[in-house]
């Protein structure tokens, strides 16, 4: 394990590198081009046997150790948010109104680091290391599915994933047994009530006054209705109705998103937002349509595989705290992985020890503390080794 940490100590530069690159191109979700190829032409270079286009855009790279032992798949994502960076660095994102807001920049260029260090030593490496680089996991339905569909996943026994989380301080590993992060859906709802002029409401049925009556009845569901030993969450993340001001709207559309980890309370919430709809609206004597997409399931990792990433996270000699994670509400499609071989996700801090604000994710001033790649990088490193002893 030492000779693997020096390896990549060794490689850190390039790492960097690599990850401000990523940084300068940003592509966004299904329009990944360039960033494939580069992360294709990488591989090949290291001699890996390659397959692109995989569920689509997605890479899947393959290095056999010299000695027998199990297949072990890495898994990291590659794309963009739709975000105008406002950070001035000299490797800021060239495209307007596209930027790396999540860390994907830096999954991609630790696992490349890593797939060089482990190549390195390969005659000594037990078993297969298969790196699945995935395109779209900021938007439904994700590019882990169709990756899994074209075999990513084949002949794979076990799967780990990490995220950079830049809240969190630098040193930190955190995971934890069972659900980690949450099922993430949306909904849609068209109020049709009947527009007229602002001055004579009782021709009308004023859309904005239902819609606003559904926003209040719809926070009594986490409040009243799911157990408060069930985390789950009902936003209402945007509300049109844009009129002139002497007209009352004809129709208001709301949409928003439901967490939730428990696949009956998913499934309860979905209907129990129409129950309130179709109430709300039949008070008014107004029409509605509603419609409920589910996103990526709740991800739930293999016990023993997250107390083993604890475990081996351990050996690493810059992780300073390793602790059981509270789960997220935040969604990942890495859940998909999860449901066909056991693994685990886990959290890196990448907050800069000397940020005074550590923005958050998706943010226009997101970044990460660089290092916490390469200590990312041990832990899955650590993780590959111990597997096949
Ligand atoms: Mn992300």
């Amino acid at each position: 394990m030492e000779k693997l940490f020096a390896l990549l100590d060794e490689n850190y530069g390039e790492i960097v590198r690599l990850r401000r690159h990523f940084h300068q191109y940003p592509e966004l979700s299904f329009q990944e081009v360039e960033t494939p190829k580069y992360i294709a032409d990488y591989h090949k270079q290291l001699g890996h046997d390659v397959r692109t286009g995989v569920g689509g855009r997605g890479v899947v790279a393959k290095l056999e150790g010299g000695k027998r032992g199990k297949t072990i798949a890495l898994r990291a994502d590659f794309d963009a948010l739709p975000i105008q960076e406002e950070r001035d660095v000299p490797y800021r994102s060239t495209v307007d109104g596209v930027m790396h807001a999540c860390g994907h920049d830096g999954h991609t260029a630790q696992l490349l680091g890593l797939a060089k260090a482990l190549n390195t030593m390969k005659d000594d490496l037990h078993g297969t290391v298969v790196f699945i680089h995935q395109h779209a996991e900021e938007v439904p339905p994700g590019g882990a599915i169709a990756m899994i569909e074209d075999g990513c996943l084949d002949g794979v026994d076990v799967i780990f994933g990490t995220h950079l989380w830049a809240t969190d301080p630098y040193g930190i590993v955190a995971t934890k047994p069972g659900p980690l992060m949450a099922a993430a859906d949306r909904f849609d709802i068209e109020v049709q009530g009947q527009g007229g002029h602002g001055a004579n409401p009782h021709t009308t049925k004023d859309s904005i006054v239902i819609g606003s009556q559904l926003v209040t009845n719809l926070q009594q569901i986490v409040s009243r209705r799911v157990n408060p030993q069930d985390p789950s969450v009902v936003t209402v993340a945007s509300f049109e109705a844009i009129n002139g001001f002497n007209i009352i709207a004809d129709r208001a559309t709301l949409t928003g998103t439901v967490r939730t980890f428990n696949e009956n309370t998913r499934t309860f919430i979905e209907k129990e937002i129409e129950r309130i709809t179709r109430g709300t609206c039949f008070a008014a004597d107004a029409m509605y349509n509603y419609t409920y997409s589910r996103g990526y399931p709740t991800l739930n990792n293999d016990e023993k595989m997250a107390e083993y990433i604890m475990e081996k996270a351990k050996y690493v000699p810059e992780v300073t705290d390793v602790h059981i994670a509270e789960p997220h509400m935040g969604g990942e499609d890495f859940a998909y992985y999860l449901q066909h071989v056991p693994g685990a996700f886990f959290f890196v801090g990448a907050a800069d020890p000397d940020w005074d604000v550590a923005y958050p994710h998706h943010h226009p001033k997101f970044s990460i503390y660089e290092k916490a790649m390469l200590l990312a990088a041990k832990v899955l490193g650590a993780a590959v080794l111990s597997y096949n002893r």
